[in-house]
């Protein structure tokens, strides 16, 4: 098989073995573009360098040999010859683009002898061991890993004490001065001499490529990018072009629009009398484009006609990577160019409505994490900031704020008009009025389905979750993360988008739904088959919702109006109740409460489909913390104190132990509770239709669907029908007869996706509840896996991703797919969605647009994402 392209030999769809370096320099050969020859060495033989125990076989060497002679040819010199010597450079090119993440060798094929070739062929001696000490230090920082500012010390050394001001100043004898010390750098730390066989040279930088594949660097941005590890890189080798040969010479990069704002112009940088890596690396300051146009026109000229034509050919913004040598001009690279999410959709949209692309082509231009960024304040993308740890990336944005230990401390430090950010081990429902106060959460155990994470995606506050470099020392007051520590008040930052936590305040910049983005969210609207609903439980939420374009609300879950402070006690009280007397006089106190709610959700959801599910939570997560009130009982009994209000304190502690359940997550909960308790559920009923009734009178339109959780056998649903259709006609009466309502269930609990051709006698809809679908498939814990074993099960490859974050469509997904089937063969029309935390995630869309499900349902902050994924899912 063959592992060696020359460039005129491949084309940009061969990406996937050519890397997207190597596809793209091969279709710019083949455009007429003024390339240096060259060849790729493919993925597959970075794959095969890594079966063979990181070797390079005899064909891979033979085939490079033969590739290099052909550029030879071409070139008419000769790799290692001392009168002509042919230089290429060796760099990587992997399949999705990985900027900076691994290495680049420069000039390679100098040493003793051809330096002294090019120098007669350059005319310039300075310029022949300039290029010399470049090849020599990149070789010695990336073949054999000697730290690079040794050598940048010794040339700043150099510099200092011969008063020269930049590297053009330096003198032909004080670079061969330097050639000898960074030899003898060379020799001093690796034990071994420069290589003065240039295909000793090649082969040995070809190898430390493939290495750099699987750096920390690398394996780290490619675990964030969800890019496979056995992707492979290929290597690009190419002849050199030079762009340090003094005044009239130089290097740059260049963006056919501007990457940040999307505005169409050419926007660049370039520095002249520099080589390869110096406009990146950010030692001197580069120049601006303009400049160029005034100093060299016809050059700028050249480049400009040269991008405009590239960006036409590839229908996308382009960066590219160009030399100019002596005045002639070449480019190095093109690639669809980074952008931030702003630019992203100025861009999209701007290309279609030119008639570049279609509207099909704009909206998948869009990625999964450009939507994130748009719509919550973030971190600017293009900032360089050093994070202190990293965390799962649970809920996007950027928030910086004080550190603030529990929800208590979060909340009073807000109300003196301070931003909070809560940082704790595990948020539990008890938190949430912390989470409300807080700017963002950290969080050092729990996933992406997590309380925290759950809510904070809720109220669209940022939120990082499962930081295990995090710990928390609640006595001293402070946290430690990794080897850093602070304490709580001092400035945290975090970026819920990539995960990561920096210390003190970083810049944030504000959403915005700017024209664009309306219009790609509306051509994506065209598009998609989906609806879209929201999850929201207040009506704030239903607003938001509606706002970001939810055609409904897919789950309200209740259970959320029942946690604010000033429920909370009834509520507690409630479930506490010894009698069904006692339960019913506090119920009556809830129902207007809750009934209030859902007045202002119908009003806000108005004409649009509101789907309420039923209690749910096992009651233990409303109860108060035993250890705390038997602290407070031992403090009371210490004192002497009221003892009332200890016999109060001890019956409240013996009734919270006989509720305890060892499983409580496969307890008492869901619609178990509502056949335990129907006075529970009759109440929240109640108040559901009370809310419809008044809304209807105001001339709202109500579409109620009552939706009951945790179903797993038909008998359940049928019981709780009865209770829902019994109270719904004792409230709405004859009067009211006209308001249609639906009653369907969750599908969360296996036996009821199997069973459901059976529950579908009973449903008007089915919602698939993919958390506790997944939990329950799996045997996972929702709350535990991914704080105890889902990471080193990822880090094994025994999973290939979180089944809590991205739906396994193997298992959990042929659960659905049965479902859906079983539940339409037996009632055609019946309505089915996903309202798991599933909803708000791009691949997961997809599966449920091919499994013909009628909605997704997601946290109101991440509809305008679903929109896009949902047409994207059908292109
Ligand atoms: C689910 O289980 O997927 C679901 C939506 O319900 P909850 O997350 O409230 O358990
Ligand atoms: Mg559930």
């Amino acid at each position: 098989e063959k592992q060696v392209y020359l460039f005129e030999e491949g084309n940009a769809s061969m990406v996937k073995l050519l890397g997207g370096k190597g596809g793209n320099l091969a279709e710019m050969t083949a455009l007429g573009l003024p390339i240096p020859p060259g060849f790729t060495i493919t993925t597959d033989a970075c794959k095969s360098y890594y079966k063979q125990g990181g070797r390079l076989t005899a064909e891979l060497q033979s085939e490079i040999k033969g590739a290099i002679v052909a550029l030879e040819k071409v070139k008419d010199c000769r790799f290692g010859d001392a009168n002509q010597p042919l230089l290429v450079s060796v760099r990587s090119g992997s399949v999705t683009s990985m900027p900076g993440m691994m290495d680049t060798i420069l000039n390679l094929g100098l040493n003793d002898e051809t330096v002294a070739g090019l120098a007669r062929q350059t005319a310039s001696e300075s310029f022949a061991y300039d290029c010399y000490c470049r090849l020599i230090a990149m070789y010695g920082q990336i073949v054999l890993g000697i730290p690079g500012f040794l050598f940048s010390r010794q040339l700043e050394n150099l510099k200092l004490h011969s008063g020269r001001e930049s590297d053009g100043e330096v003198s032909a004898g004080e670079w061969k001065q330097l050639t000898g010390a960074y030899k003898l750098l060379v020799k001093e730390h690796s034990g071994i001499d420069f290589p003065q066989d240039v295909d000793q040279q090649l082969n040995m930088a070809v190898k430390a490529v493939f290495r750099s594949w699987n750096n920390a660097r690398a394996k780290v941005y490619r675990k964030l990018y969800s890019i496979p590890h056995d992707q492979g890189t290929a290597v690009n080798v190419q002849a050199m072009v030079f762009g340090n040969r003094g005044e009239d010479s130089g290097t740059g990069v260049l963006f056919t629009r501007n990457p940040s704002t999307g505005a169409k112009e050419l926007y660049g940088e370039y520095l002249i009398h520099a080589q390869g890596e110096d406009v990146v690396a950010g030692i001197r300051t580069p120049r601006r484009l303009t400049e160029l146009r005034e100093n060299m026109p016809e050059v700028y000229d050249h480049l400009a006609a040269l991008a405009n034509g590239l960006e036409a050919h590839y229908r996308d913004m382009q960066d590219i990577e160009f030399t100019i040598e002596n005045r002639t001009l070449y480019l190095l690279q093109t690639r669809s160019g980074k952008r931030t999410a702003q630019a992203a959709v100025k861009i999209a949209v701007d290309l279609y409505e030119d008639g570049m692309i279609l509207k099909e082509e704009a909206v998948s231009r869009i990625d999964a994490g450009h939507l994130d960024q748009l719509l919550h304040r973030s971190i600017s993308p293009l900032e360089e900031l050093k994070p202190l740890a990293a965390g799962l990336p649970a809920s996007p944005g950027g928030a910086s704020g004080m550190i603030a230990l529990d929800a208590e401390t979060a909340e009073a430090w807000k109300r003196k008009g301070n931003q909070v950010m809560l940082v704790s081990t595990e948020t539990s429902p008890e938190d949430i009025h912390g989470i409300l106060a807080a700017e963002g959460v950290l969080t050092a155990r729990g996933g992406m389905t997590s309380h925290a994470a759950v809510v904070a995606r809720g109220m669209g506050k940022p939120c990082v979750c499962g930081c295990e470099e995090l710990t928390i020392d609640a006595d001293q007051r402070i946290i430690y993360l990794g080897e850093n520590i602070l304490k709580e008040g001092d400035i945290l930052s975090i970026d819920g988008t990539s995960g990561r936590v920096y210390a003190g305040n970083v810049p944030l910049s504000d959403p915005e739904m700017t024209p664009e983005l309306l219009k790609l969210l509306s051509l994506a609207d065209e598009i998609r088959e989906l609806k879209i609903y929201a999850n929201a439980d207040t009506p704030q939420d239903a607003r938001i919702s509606r706002e970001l374009g939810a055609e409904g609300i897919g789950l309200c879950r209740t259970e959320h109006m029942f946690f604010s402070a000033a429920r909370l006690p009834a509520v507690q009280s409630m479930i506490l109740a010894e009698s069904r007397e006692e339960r019913l006089s506090l119920l009556e106190r809830i129902l207007p409460m809750q009934q209030s709610d859902f007045e202002d959700m119908f009003m806000e959801m108005d004409g649009l489909p509101m789907t309420i599910r039923l209690l749910d939570p096992p009651l233990h997560e409303f109860l108060p913390n035993l250890e705390q009130l038997g602290e407070q009982l031992r403090r009371l009994q210490l004192a002497g104190g009221d003892s009332e209000e200890q016999k109060r304190l001890k019956r409240m502690i013996a009734r919270i132990r006989s509720m305890q359940e060892k499983n409580p997550m496969l307890g008492l909960r869901g619609c178990r509770l509502g056949i335990q308790f129907p006075e529970i559920y009759d109440m929240q009923i109640e108040a559901v239709f009370r809310a419809a009734k008044l809304a209807v009178q105001r001339g709202i339109e109500v579409r109620p669907e009552i939706m009951i959780p945790l179903v797993g056998d038909p008998g359940e649903l049928k019981e709780l029908r009865m209770l829902v259709d019994k109270v719904a006609s004792e409230v709405l009466g004859e009067a009211f007869k006209s308001i249609t309502y639906g009653v369907g269930t969750m599908i969360e609990v296996p036996r009821a996706a199997v069973l459901a051709g059976r529950i579908a006698e009973h449903a008007d809809f089915f919602s698939f509840g993919t958390n506790d679908l997944t939990q329950m498939t799996f045997g996972y814990s929702r709350d535990d896996a991914e704080g105890k074993f889902l990471n080193s099960y990822l880090d094994k490859n025994i999973l290939s991703g979180n089944p809590f974050q991205i739906l396994d469509q193997e298992g959990v997904g042929k659960l659905m797919e049965w479902a859906v089937a079983r539940g339409r063969e037996k009632k055609p029309f019946l309505q089915t969605g996903l309202c798991g935390e599933h909803g708000g995630d791009q691949s997961s869309i997809f599966f449920c647009q091919q499994t013909g499900l009628d909605y997704v349902s997601c946290s109101p902050y991440r509809v305008p994402y679903a929109r896009v994924a949902a047409a994207q899912a059908v292109i």
